[in-house]
């Protein structure tokens, strides 16, 4: 049995309180305690009784923490925490602020088995999967540094849907309004488009917003840059997400990677342009960060206004984000950057 006090849901704290034939309350301070307070010694949540929390310490339960190893600042404000897990393991997660308003990006796995060429990420060796305790710890660790955390992007290390059930789990943990309580609508999820996941999470009770990376305008270009585009054709992918719409309502975001040459042509916009219109979208189009050993550079920026203004044009919502974070390899496809030989 998982002895980890924050991996606990609300409902399975309450379970811990009455098993231990406490009071039902009992459970609700200890979730209380762990999510809403950053509790990590179980003898420092003092309204439970000492025998509650002795009997909690001798039958092995415990709080566990991560570690921040260490912490980088880009001039833009950008922030990238380094954490250790146990093992040894470490794993990195980005503070963005835009006005008073702060963005966690987190991670979900330590390494990646999707292999995408254009991130460094990609290139690390799978470790494994994060438990969700770990997860959301990134979130607790952040805030007590710089702050509360208003929008959380699980965009980090890792494909989150790949590691499914620990992060619903971690949603499901700091949407609650007895924790956290951060609002479902404030909660993305990114993924490089695991059909039967994304159908996975239609179906969920809690379902968060979605991101796809597609970053290509076809199969034949997909399945050279990203591994998992020899197992998925596109058209799986828009299916789930037509299921996702028709279940949510909610708009999806696509991420699309500029790299020279590669994915980038005006012909390629209009092949985009053509695949999304039946859906409810809008398009994030991210210049490619270099890390050691990539193979690919990054489109001009005239480039890339060309092709916006195709999708703009076409009536697609379209938006360049801007690179943040470069200096520290902390901007999107570096995390993991500086552990590559
Ligand atoms: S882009 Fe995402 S899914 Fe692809 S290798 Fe990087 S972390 Fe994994």
């Amino acid at each position: 049995m998982d002895k980890d006090l924050k991996n606990k849901s609300f409902g399975e704290s309450l379970e811990i309180a009455t098993e231990h034939k406490q009071k039902s309350f009992c459970g609700k301070y200890l979730f209380e305690f762990i999510h809403q307070k950053n509790v990590n010694i179980i003898d420092d949540i003092t309204p439970l009784s000492k025998l509650f929390r002795s009997q909690l310490i001798e039958t092995g339960f415990l709080i566990s923490k991560i570690d921040l190893l260490e912490q980088h600042d880009d001039p833009d404000g950008t922030i990238k925490f380094v954490f250790g897990l146990q093992g040894g393991t470490r794993i990195e997660s980005v503070r963005l602020k835009d006005g008073d308003r702060n963005t966690l990006c987190i991670s979900t796995q330590a390494g990646c088995r999707m292999g995408c060429k254009f991130c460094a990420t990609g290139q690390l060796e799978f470790q494994r999967n994060l438990t969700a305790a770990e997860i959301v710890d990134q979130v607790y660790q952040a805030e007590r540094l710089c702050g509360r955390i208003d929008n959380l992007v699980y965009m980090g290390m890792g494909e989150p849907l790949d590691n499914f059930d620990n992060v619903m789990r971690s949603v499901e943990i700091l949407n609650d309004k007895h924790g956290r309580n951060i609002g479902i609508r404030h909660i993305t999820i990114s993924t490089c488009g695991l059909p039967e996941e994304i159908k996975q999470l239609a179906l969920s009770p809690i379902r968060p917003r979605l991101a796809v990376s597609l970053h290509a305008p076809d199969d034949v270009i997909r399945a050279k840059i990203m591994r998992v585009g020899k197992k998925y054709h596109i058209t799986e992918i828009l299916e789930s997400l037509k299921k996702y719409q028709g279940a949510t309502g909610k708009r999806v975001t696509i991420e699309y990677c500029m790299i020279d040459g590669v994915n980038d042509q005006i012909g390629h916009a209009h092949s985009l342009t053509r695949l999304l219109r039946p859906l409810k979208v809008n398009v994030n189009l991210i210049e490619l960060n270099p890390f050691p050993g990539c193979r690919y550079s990054a489109s001009s920026p005239g480039q890339i206004q060309q092709f916006a203004k195709v999708l703009s044009d076409s009536g697609i919502e379209t938006v360049i984000r801007f690179k943040r974070g470069r200096s520290i390899k902390a901007a999107c496809g570096q995390l993991g950057a500086t552990w590559l030989k």
